[in-house]
Formats: C-alpha cells, sequence, structure tokens
C-alpha cells in the first residue's frame, strides 16, 4: 500500500531526473526551488482541471459505454497526477502532507464528534540498538510556512 512518506521520497528522487515534453530537464534545482509556491500551486491546480475536465464529459454523457471504461481509467490517472503534484506543493511550502492529513482529520472527527480517527501508521517510539529511546512527532513546519508567505 502507498504511503506518504513512499510518495515523497519518490517524488523527491524523481524531481531532479524529471523531464518536459521536449526531453530537457525540467527543473534547474533539483528540489523543486526553481519554481514558487504559486507555480507548484499553478501545476496541482492544472491536474484538478484535467480531472473535472474528465468528469464534465462523463456527466454530459460524451463517452459511450464502449469508452467510459478508458475514460475512467484518465480520470484515475488525473487524480494521480494531481496527487502527486499536492505531495511536491506540500513539499516545498514545508507541510509534512501525511501528519497534516492525520492532525486534521483527526481535528474535524472531535469538531463533528465522531469517533473516526487516523492513528500514526508508524511507531511513535522505539529503542535504537544504543538503548535510547526514539520518537516521531509529526509536526507542521509553521515557521517555515510563515516565512514562505512573508515573501
Ligand atoms: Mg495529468
Amino acid at each position: 500500500m502507498l504511503t506518504f512518506n513512499a510518495l515523497r521520497a519518490a517524488n523527491l528522487a524523481r524531481l531532479p531526473l524529471f523531464k518536459n515534453a521536449q526531453g530537457e530537464v525540467a527543473h534547474s534545482m533539483p528540489d523543486g526551488s526553481d519554481w514558487s509556491i504559486g507555480e507548484w500551486v499553478m501545476a496541482f491546480v492544472g491536474e484538478l482541471g484535467e480531472a473535472c475536465n474528465i468528469m464534465k464529459k462523463m456527466k454530459r454523457g460524451d463517452f459511450s459505454s464502449a469508452e467510459i471504461h478508458k475514460a475512467q481509467t484518465a480520470l484515475e490517472h488525473e487524480f494521480a497526477d494531481a496527487q502527486t503534484y499536492l505531495d511536491l506543493l506540500a513539499y516545498r511550502a514545508g507541510v509534512d502532507l501525511g501528519a497534516a492529513t492525520m492532525q486534521k482529520f483527526n481535528m474535524v472527527s472531535r469538531r463533528v464528534g465522531c469517533s473516526v480517527m487516523l492513528n500514526p501508521p508508524i511507531p511513535i517510539a522505539w529503542i535504537n540498538p544504543e538503548g535510547n529511546v526514539l520518537t516521531v512527532q509529526p509536526t507542521l513546519n509553521r515557521d517555515r510556512w510563515t516565512a514562505l508567505y512573508a515573501l
């Protein structure tokens, strides 16, 4: 099963290798910092637009019964593109998307009086070979977020 961490790791590994439609390396900075936050937002929203266009055509009845399976697959691909760009956008904005999603999901559940909660998928504490207790605290990097948007 895909995890947020696996998507982030793959995104960061692929980013410096990513080529545009002309076969050229797309980013001059390996961490994607050659694009502004607004440009990463544009990429994310562009993929959502592609998904919306397919759904519009589905709603309008543009696809025959023979074509609808292909359209559904195309829709899945656009959602996947959007998810991939959302992760890159979150990375550039200093957000741990998995931790943020879990934190916010649970906040909303508490607010609406629902017991459905997301739990950390990884241990929050373990003992390393030296006997030290290590912990992982999912956090949002609010200082970095503020700095990015203060520019
Ligand atoms: Mg796409």
